[in-house]
């Protein structure tokens, strides 16, 4: 990436651009600050540093609480909020107004990082179409850098790179977007999980800005009557003592077990949750929400109990930091068992029912 002519034209993305700074938009949903937004805030920070501009936060709720002070303990330097007791429920229109609105006529950020949530992948694409630009979903690495234009010749540094699984997820893709118009943010978006939220700084100080768009009426032509969650809901494992998660050679059979050894932990005042490798989630077993690796949720419990998983790296990416690994396979030479503190060689169908039998009777895997 560096191999460019002497002669070629150096320019600057935010220069290209006539943008500044890194934003991050933090959800909300139900008056809580979505981890998601917390998690941004890392690489947001990072490469505002590197950047040597600012990272400003964007709110949008009809409450925000005390989200804009823990937004600036987590780095943000400036967070901008947007209140209105009609944005109680995320609707496509007017948050894609006051997104919009404020990149277009107050700040221009170089680089735009959403979570891609559902309401984030909504959001995304609508903002972008506003503004011009592109949006890299889903992407698991973000970092800057500089690309050469072979056809015009032309090296544009501090760029995003966003990272990201490609071509049916069997390589990871570098997208950079090519600054071709006066302005527009690069933008990114990633899902909750892969990136882990900084630590949370008290002391830190920042701007808090508030912002009214300019609303149309028809931007709240959408009324939300009632608010339903269902089972499809993002389940949070970050903070669980106890992961037990499933493979494919699981079935249904299996993860029923799985889910009642979760169950027969948490009656003995466990915090336990059960989990899937992709190939799982893919079969139908589970759902993504529970997907544990490089495209699922990343995770450190005190205890991960690997029920038949291979152990192939883009699931190790997700759960290689827990404190203790058991695992649950007939391979005693897969990576991991190899990688477990402790193995169980042996077919889960005979393993599980008595490890649940334990547990009804007491044992907590030493918690
Ligand atoms: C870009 C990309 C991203 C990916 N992201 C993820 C990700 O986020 N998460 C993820 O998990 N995967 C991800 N994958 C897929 C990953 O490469 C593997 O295909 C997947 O993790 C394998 O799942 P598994 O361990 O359930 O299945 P397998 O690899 O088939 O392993 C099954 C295991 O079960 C054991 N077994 C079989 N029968 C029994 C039995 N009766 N009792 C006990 N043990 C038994 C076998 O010995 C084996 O070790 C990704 C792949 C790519 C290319």
């Amino acid at each position: 990436m560096s191999d460019w002519p002497e002669d070629a034209l150096m320019q600057r993305f935010s220069e290209a651009t006539s943008s500044e700074g890194v934003m991050v938009f933090a959800e909300m949903v139900d008056g809580e600050l979505l981890n998601v937004g917390r998690e941004l805030m890392g690489p947001g920070r990072e490469m505002a540093d590197q950047l040597g501009v600012s990272l400003t936060a964007m709110l949008i709720h009809h409450d925000v609480g005390s989200a804009p002070q823990d937004l600036i303990s987590l780095g943000a330097d400036k967070v901008v909020v947007v209140t209105d007791p009609r944005l109680e429920h995320f609707t496509t229109l007017p948050y894609t107004r006051a997104l919009s609105d404020y990149l277009m006529n107050v700040h221009r950020p170089e680089i735009l990082l959403m979570g891609a949530t559902t309401t984030g992948r909504d959001l995304a694409p609508r903002v972008a179409s506003r503004v011009d630009a592109g949006v890299t979903a889903d992407c698991t690495k973000l970092s800057v850098g500089p690309f050469y234009h072979r056809k015009t010749k032309t090296v544009t540094t501090h760029m995003l790179e966003a990272h990201r699984p490609s071509f049916g997820e069997s390589k990871l893709a570098c997208i950079m977007s090519n600054p071709q118009q006066l302005w527009a943010p690069a933008m990114a978006t990633a899902r909750p999980g892969i990136f882990v939220a900084p630590d949370s700084d008290s002391s830190r100080t920042g701007e808090v800005e508030d912002f009214t768009p300019s609303w149309s009426e028809k931007d709240f032509d959408v009324e939300v009557i009632d608010v339903r969650r269902g089972g499809g809901e993002r389940v949070e494992l970050g903070h669980c003592k106890i992961i037990i998660a499933g493979g494919i050679p699981c079935g249904q059979t299996g993860f029923r077990e799985i889910h009642e050894l979760s169950e027969s932990l948490k009656s003995k005042g466990i915090d336990a949750e059960w989990a899937a490798s992709r190939a799982a989630v893919d079969a139908g077993y589970a759902p993504s929400t529970r997907q544990i690796g490089q495209t699922g949720q990343s995770v450190r419990p005190p205890i991960y109990i690997a029920v038949a998983i291979s152990g192939a790296p883009q699931h190790m990416a997700g759960m290689k930091d827990s404190a203790r690994i058991i695992s649950i396979n007939t391979d005693e030479n897969c990576t991991m068992v190899q990688s477990s503190d402790a193995a169980i060689i042996g077919d889960y169908r005979e393993v599980l029912p008595s490890i649940i039998e334990k547990v009804q009777s007491g044992f907590t895997f030493g918690l």
